[in-house]
């Protein structure tokens, strides 16, 4: 095959069919479960006030090297920026919009990130997820990661792992920020570049340094759960116990801060410990009581979580579940009499709920038998001189051993309907 004149850009990819049919089963399984909970899809753009994403904190890798920013043609000109992820938008339509809460809400979509590709990370990846938006009660929390977890378990993934952690809040945080910085502070000699850098900005990113000369410091570094308060250790015990009352195994990870500035209190992480370690996490969310605030909007608790999409079909390869779904194509009509009786037969079927397809241009019934075949369809409509002045089609089984027989054009769908049933 001849070099291709472009390729899809770097990071990006064509998802293809069958490919493509398993993600979008995956999608419409996750907009069916978080439908059964409550919650109602919203649809923002794909690219906003780059101010809007500038809230996610000035520290976060997001915001200060993966943002796919730019300026629009107007006059003044606008600095906008590809979503990097949707909960910065979902809070920037509540503070728009000013719905009831408590307004849960779940998406879908392709998100941007200038990152290194790698098997796994992309530069356009998609995302599902939901929010509850002022609610302020630890079981909130506790709904939204249970949402997680049985959806994960409904694909068939078993060796997929909850990491649960609480990052405090402004009553807090301070005295375990103070603490830590002193910590990383007196060894900042052993930390690698990257992490001296990160200590100056956000002490706390430093713990999400996959590093290897950064991971014994991090190891023995203070951790946040010995400095929660009255509330906040409250709320944290509320969400374990919830957790357990709901059968849902986890790990409490101490170290587990998340890659956005924006959290408070719970945070947690979906890992797929059956994909290389670096690019295992599938998921991850937590409380954002701020975040609506910070966007112009009223003081709104929140809480919520992205599925990475990509990856959890990775996932599903590497531990042999969630297939992708079977033809669509029930029926393929083989018309060798001029193709206009595949034309009604196809919308007869179609209009009765039954795939069907056929094939173009006139070919031979060895040429078009062959195409019946590669569709997957499970039965072939044959339609030759005699089944065309007899009104009838022959409707062969591609797959079984129920042979072939030839039945009314008038009755093609109520026969295929019972095939189908049986
Ligand atoms: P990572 O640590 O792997 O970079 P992250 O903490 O940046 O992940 P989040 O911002 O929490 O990821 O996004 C939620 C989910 O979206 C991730 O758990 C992952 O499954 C997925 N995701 C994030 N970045 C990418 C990417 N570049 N390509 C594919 N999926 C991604
Ligand atoms: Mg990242």
């Amino acid at each position: 095959m001849a070099e291709p004149t472009f390729r899809a850009p770097k990071g990006t990819r064509d998802i293809l069919p069958p490919e493509s049919g398993r993600r979008r089963a995956l999608v419409d399984r996750f907009a069916d479960s978080a439908a059964l909970s409550g919650f109602g899809e919203v649809v923002s753009p794909i690219f906003e006030d780059l101010g809007v994403f500038k809230r996610l904190g000035e520290s976060t890798d997001i915001v200060t090297k993966e943002m796919f920013d730019f300026v629009d043609k107007g006059d003044p000109p606008q600095h906008l920026a590809l979503r990097p992820e949707l909960t910065a938008s979902i809070c920037r339509a509540y503070a728009e919009h000013r719905p009831i809460p408590p307004w849960k809400i779940w998406y879908e979509g392709p998100q941007f990130r200038y990152e290194q590709p790698q098997a796994g990370r992309y530069r356009q990846f998609t995302q599902v997820g939901v929010e509850i938006l002022g609610a302020d009660d630890p079981q909130a929390d506790v709904d939204v990661i249970a949402l997680g977890a049985r959806f994960f378990e409904s694909l068939g993934l078993r060796q997929v792992t909850l990491m649960v952690n609480s990052l405090g809040d402004e009553s807090c945080r301070p005295a375990y920020m103070e603490a830590l910085t002193a910590y990383l502070t007196d060894r900042v000699g052993d930390l690698s570049a990257q992490s001296q850098v990160t200590l100056e900005r956000n002490p706390l990113r430093v713990l999400d340094s996959k590093r290897d000369e950064d991971q014994s410091i991090i190891d023995a570094a203070p951790v946040m759960v010995d400095f929660l308060g009255g509330e906040t250790a409250d709320h944290f015990d509320a969400v374990r116990s919830g957790l357990d009352e709901l059968g849902i195994a986890y790990e409490i990870s101490s170290r587990l801060v998340r890659g956005l500035d924006y959290y408070t209190r719970t945070t947690f992480e979906f890992a797929a410990t059956a994909l290389e370690s670096a690019q295992n996490a599938v998921g991850g969310g937590g409380r954002y009581d701020g975040l609506v605030e910070d966007l112009g909007g009223p003081a709104t608790p929140g809480i919520g979580f992205a599925l990475g999409v990509d990856r959890i079909l990775l996932a599903c390869d590497a531990e042999d579940v969630f297939a992708a779904p079977g033809p669509s194509v029930s029926v393929f009509v083989v018309d060798v009499t001029g193709g206009s009786v595949a034309l009604d037969a196809c919308q007869r079927l179609r209009a009765g709920g039954i795939g069907a397809d056929r094939a173009y241009g006139g070919r031979s019934m060895k040429a078009q038998m062959k195409v019946a075949d590669r569709s997957g369809a499970p039965f072939a409509a044959i339609v030759g001189e005699d089944e065309l002045a007899a009104g009838e089609v022959t409707l062969r089984d591609l797959r079984g051993e129920s042979g072939q027989r030839r039945v009314a054009l008038d009755d093609l769908v109520s026969d295929v309907r019972s095939l189908l049933s049986n």
